[in-house]
């Protein structure tokens, strides 16, 4: 990649061109433009050969004012304190543009999970619980699973600090295995919420999703389910990628047969559907109509976007284009459904898993995909409404204009405080 992106800088530019359209105050802008407090702190573990390692953690309340701070917990090499603080804007605006209670956090762990065993990352993870056991509750900070962390995670968590706060209070993580107090789902509604958004765009673009081509990287929990679903509606997936390499029919293929082999092998490549292995940049610039990033932050830098010829692009992951990229892709008119859209069907399940935590009363896996439905659909009407009528060029600046507006306006509404 030639561009250096700091992932924190990405979201307040994009704060920046919304703050144009909007007619709210630079004061507040500015306040919204940064985190109310970030947690750093140093966890240190016994490995299994009885040393000791220490690890940096983070965990980022960036805006509080339409509810409880919400977001995930990753652990990676490249987690740090701007990602992290970048990670939980984009929550925050997630949560606004979908229009649930909660407000955005992010938090997350500097390390490879791949280099450690299982009791050594539950050891790790019961230490972060326990260090961030002050700052969440139910009602005060709820994180979740992101990169790298799942059910197994959110599992430590709710038992570590159910323990100590010596009460039963599932609603404190989201992401939960079924049995622990998870929802019906939670885990296939990131990849989910991509293909409704591809589909609501598709149709507003009036293209045709039947038999159109798509290109996903990234063949983790989002991806893989966002090419097993647009699969399901009738799109072709004719690549895909993973960290090991790219994988390429023109035919298109079984994305849940490319998914077992993945299970058994580690990775997608070799699987025996493909017709030609790809690299991961093949796959971002393939001429598609669909392209789904679901890897991580800042994959399509301007100089790659000049080479994009998807005609969509859903975000499943995390800021996956940089500024500059979206600029270039501005200019080639390739419609971008944003990630604090395409990727909140996430989050949205969290807020189902949670509202069923607190009542004790647990939904059909129906009920919560209808519920999901139509959060994303409303979601993308906003977006396409503001869009319109700001005659704006760019998707995402429409989905911050709506997202920015609502937490603005709750901050107004709450009044002053000494
Ligand atoms: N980590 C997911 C995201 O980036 C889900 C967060 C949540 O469920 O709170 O949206």
């Amino acid at each position: 990649m030639s561009e250096d992106v700091n992932p924190f800088e990405s979201l307040q530019s994009q704060i920046d061109d919304a703050a144009a359209v909007l007619d709210v105050g630079d004061d507040v802008i500015e306040r919204l433009k940064h985190p109310e407090r970030v947690l750093e702190t140093n966890l240190t573990i016994e490995r299994d050969d009885g040393t000791l390692e220490r690890f940096t953690a983070f965990r980022s309340q960036f805006n509080g004012d339409r509810g409880p701070y919400k977001g995930g917990i990753r652990y990676h090499p490249q987690v740090s304190r701007d990602e992290v603080r970048a990670l939980s804007g984009w929550m925050t605006y997630k949560t606004a543009i979908v229009d649930i209670p909660l407000g955005g956090g992010k938090g997350g762990i500097v390390l490879d999970p791949d280099d450690y065993s299982e009791a050594e990352l539950e050891r790790l993870t019961r230490s972060f619980a326990k260090e961030l056991r002050p700052l969440i509750g139910e009602d005060r900070d709820i994180p979740a699973p992101d990169v790298n962390t799942g059910q197994r995670e959110m599992n430590w968590i709710k038992d570590t600090y159910e323990s100590l706060e010596n009460t039963t209070e599932p609603g404190v993580i989201t992401g939960k295995a079924l049995d622990s107090g998870g929802s019906e789902g939670r885990v296939e509604a990131t990849g989910r919420s991509t293909v409704i958004a591809a589909r609501e765009a598709f149709d507003y673009l009036d293209k045709d999703l039947e038999g159109a081509t798509v290109a996903v990287q990234g063949y983790g929990n989002a991806g893989w389910i966002a090419a097993k679903l647009i699969d399901e509606m009738g799109a072709t997936v004719v690549a895909a990628s993973d960290s090991s390499g790219g994988i390429y029919n023109a035919d298109g293929f079984d994305p849940v047969a490319a998914k077992d082999h993945k299970n058994e092998t580690g990775s997608i490549v070799g699987y025996a559907g493909s017709e030609q292995e790809i690299t991961n940049e093949d796959v971002l610039t393939l001429d598609v109509d669909l392209l789904i990033p679901a890897a991580l932050e800042n994959a399509i830098d301007a100089d790659l976007a000049e080479n994009v010829e998807a005609d969509v692009i859903s975000e499943a992951a995390n800021g996956p284009l940089t500024p500059k990229a979206d600029e270039v892709l501005e200019e080639k008119d390739v419609f971008v459904i944003p990630d604090i859209l395409a990727n909140a069907g996430g989050v949205t399940v969290s807020y189902f898993e949670w509202v069923q935590n607190r009542q004790r009363f647990y939904w059909s896996e129906e009920r919560v995909n209808e519920e999901l439905e139509t959060v994303i659909v409303d979601a993308f009407d906003a977006l396409v409404d503001t869009y319109e009528r700001h005659d704006l060029e760019n998707p995402r600046t429409a989905a911050y204009v709506v997202a920015i507006q609502r937490v603005a306006d709750a901050f107004a509404e709450a009044g002053s405080w000494p």
